[in-house]
């Protein structure tokens, strides 16, 4: 199943994205998506409605470090343990909604990613039964203001700003996520090609490792790590990360005035 969050001409709903190109109709859900939703049956064209971030996120906890090809061009090392970080839940955008550049930063990059969904209330998941916690996976772009990352020490400011975490455009619950091409582009140009096979840490050992230090709501974001050719975006670029069995998320960069 597709989920999503759409602005309808009715408000704002959980849907379900049913059927493909002009056929696509988004199928209202009654609350929320977690458990078994139940519909609506109220529905409209995905066409008259705009996609929104996908889902409420309590935390975006993200992984660093963890395709080996990128621990390389960054020149560190290869971490034994998962290296975790958060981004606060007031940087997520949803497709389409510019990528603000701070005037404080003059480094801006993309991090293309494959995100997990948490669709329940869970801790201390052990990995053989960490996909039963799964809601379902998403694209995500982990924007980062590099010259931040490296002053600070520390990566709150770099990975925090207000649209840093562009989410998208909807979660797939029926899917590997062992095997995933992922790709980014800028303005078309392909800057990152790779696949989840290469996940130095995987999905399930990174909900067991990330809910042994925190309880997980329903609706919490992972993000699993961004492979090597990560680069900047500038003024005016779009950027589009795209995960093979989800889709594509584009985001238009804007410079804050
Ligand atoms: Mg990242």
């Amino acid at each position: 199943m597709r989920l999503g969050r759409v602005a309808s001409p009715d408000g704002v709903a959980f849907v379900s994205i049913e059927g493909d190109g002009d056929e696509a109709r988004a199928k209202e859900i009654a609350e929320h998506p977690f458990g078994n939703p139940t519909f609506t049956g109220r529905s409209w064209a995905l066409a008259d409605v705009r996609l929104l971030a996908p889902i409420l996120a309590s935390k975006v906890v993200c992984i660093g470090k963890n395709y080996a090809a990128h621990v390389a061009e960054m020149g560190g090392e290869t971490p034994e343990d998962p290296v975790i970080f958060i981004k606060p839940n007031t940087s997520i955008v949803g497709p389409g909604v510019p990528i603000m550049l701070p005037a404080s930063s003059n480094e801006v990059h993309y991090e293309g990613e494959l995100a997990i969904v948490i669709g329940r209330p869970c801790k201390d998941v052990p990995a053989a039964k960490a996909l039963d916690v799964v809601l379902g996976y998403t694209v995500a772009n982990d924007v980062s203001a590099r010259d931040h990352q490296r002053k600070d020490g520390q990566w709150t400011r770099a990975k925090g700003h207000d649209t840093f975490c562009p989410l998208g455009p909807w979660i797939e619950t029926s899917l590997d996520p062992s095997d995933l091409d992922i790709k980014t582009e800028v303005d078309g140009a392909v800057k990152q090609d790779s696949n989840t096979a290469l996940l130095l840490h995987t999905v399930p050992e990174i909900i067991e490792w990330v809910s042994a230090i925190m309880t997980l709501l329903p609706g919490d974001v992972i993000l699993t790590g961004t492979p090597e050719g990560v680069g900047p975006i500038v003024d005016g670029q779009t950027v589009s990360v795209t995960v093979g069995g989800i889709g594509t998320l584009s985001n238009p960069v804007t410079a804050k005035r």
